[in-house]
């Protein structure tokens, strides 16, 4: 029976990095934050941080003695030591885990069980460099809280409301039964902004929505009373707009290029459209828009004012996808703090009805459009983890019931 002052576990398990969120059941949700921290360069030189819910530090640690952890499951157990001394005794009542791919048919979260572990781990060709890690930190979670639940929640899942016009390629109907198609990503965060709008813009949230998630990783969603119509990822985090360090779209034709003219191999083709492309292979100086904001080198602002570019052409393109457009919404690191970024993004977008209020922009305020705009323009945060959170709550109280 899960009582108000249990916790619940959020884990975000990547290639190098573990990150993770405690939340205390609440008598009414939503769950309340409580710590988070992130155990960062596992396998390298890694280096462990925690703060609470105001943002104090709580825990700075790294390893100069041979004892670092060398692998997710080591890295999870000093993530677990840690918290139990500050949890004091207090129940984990469920682990919620992210994980990149449901495939066609995970519309929802679900509890994890060996079928299910299955499952995921056919998924992971679809993944190869996200799935496996999810996947470790799942078994490493359920190794050292036995009988604890585990909830799966996946960044494809909100975006299986996808028509099928939305989700194929261009390709012999074979593929697509192959499970060649276009997933969408970052569907937590998505599917974050659309209920948090429902809450508290309710006539706007049933109307014609397109989301700017612009952080290290860049997508783009077109929603129609609050489901996902459209998205600028495809098959792979990789599709849409440039990223911190991805490509983005490219025209497949450059990939036959390489690989065949050029001679390169596939993993170095993957290295390059996965590690050195987007803003810090353009600029060759960061991913970081703060970095390209503050430097005189000229590419630096060619790389950004290119990444504008492409995030308007998509905002222009969902528009079209959705009949029209009631509201843009800007979140994530860059869509949450880079007034130039969005004053770029919306410079031309007039002749959807957007224009944006200097002051307010640069306020970073909630809402940014000018007054009067036909389209309102709004700076929404994120919380994937809160989304991961009530996700986990919802499906725990939902098999209580049952
Ligand atoms: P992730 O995809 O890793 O979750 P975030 O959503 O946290 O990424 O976004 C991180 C990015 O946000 C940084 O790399 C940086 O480019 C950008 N960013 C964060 N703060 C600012 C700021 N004040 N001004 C401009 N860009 C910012």
């Amino acid at each position: 029976m899960i009582a108000a002052g249990d916790v619940v576990l959020v884990i975000n398990a990547g290639s190098s990095s573990i990150k993770f969120e405690v939340f205390e059941v609440p008598a009414a949700p939503p769950p309340i934050p409580r710590f988070a921290g992130q155990l960062e360069g596992i396998g390298a030189s890694p280096r462990f941080t925690a703060k609470d819910a105001a943002g104090t530090r709580l825990a700075e640690r790294h390893w100069d003695d041979g004892n670092a952890p060398a692998n997710h499951r080591a890295g999870l157990g000093i993530i677990i030591d840690w918290l139990e001394g500050v949890l004091a005794g207090r129940r984990v009542a469920a682990i919620g885990h992210r994980v990149v791919h449901g495939g066609p048919d995970m519309a929802a979260p679900v509890m994890v069980d060996v079928a299910v572990m299955e499952r995921l781990r056919e998924l992971a060709p679809l993944a190869p460099l996200h799935q496996p890690h999810n996947l470790a930190g799942i078994a490493a979670a359920a190794e050292r809280f036995p009988g604890v639940p585990q909830v799966a929640c996946f960044d494809t899942a909100f975006h299986r409301s996808h028509a099928w016009e939305a989700d194929t390629f261009a390709l012999p109907p074979e593929f697509y039964a192959r499970g060649i198609r276009r997933y969408g990503f970052h569907g937590l965060s998505y599917e974050y902004v659309a209920r948090s709008l429902a809450e508290s813009e309710p006539a706007l949230a049933a109307g014609r929505v397109v989301v700017a998630h612009l952080g290290n990783g860049a997508s783009l969603c077109a929603m129609r009373g609050g489901r996902s119509v459209d998205s600028t990822m495809g098959f792979t985090a990789l599709d849409g707009v440039p990223m911190g360090t991805r490509c983005g779209q490219i025209d497949p034709g450059v990939l036959l290029h390489l690989l065949t003219t050029e001679g390169m191999d596939a993993a170095a083709v993957q290295k390059l459209l996965y590690g050195n492309a987007g803003l810090k292979g353009m600029s060759g100086i960061s991913q970081d828009v703060r970095d390209l904001e503050a430097s005189a080198d000229p590419r630096a602002a060619q790389a950004l004012s290119h990444f504008c570019w492409r995030v308007r052409r998509e905002v222009g393109a969902l528009a079209a996808a959705l009949g029209g457009i009631d509201a843009l919404v800007f979140t994530a690191g860059i869509g949450e703090n880079a007034p130039a970024i969005r004053a770029a993004v919306c410079e031309e977008l007039g002749f959807l009805g957007i224009a944006l209020d200097p002051a307010l922009n640069a306020a970073n305020a909630p809402e940014i459009s000018a007054p009067g705009a036909a389209t309102r323009v709004l700076v929404h945060p994120t919380d994937e983890e809160g989304m991961i959170a009530r996700h986990v709550l919802g499906l725990l109280q939902r098999s209580e019931n049952a």
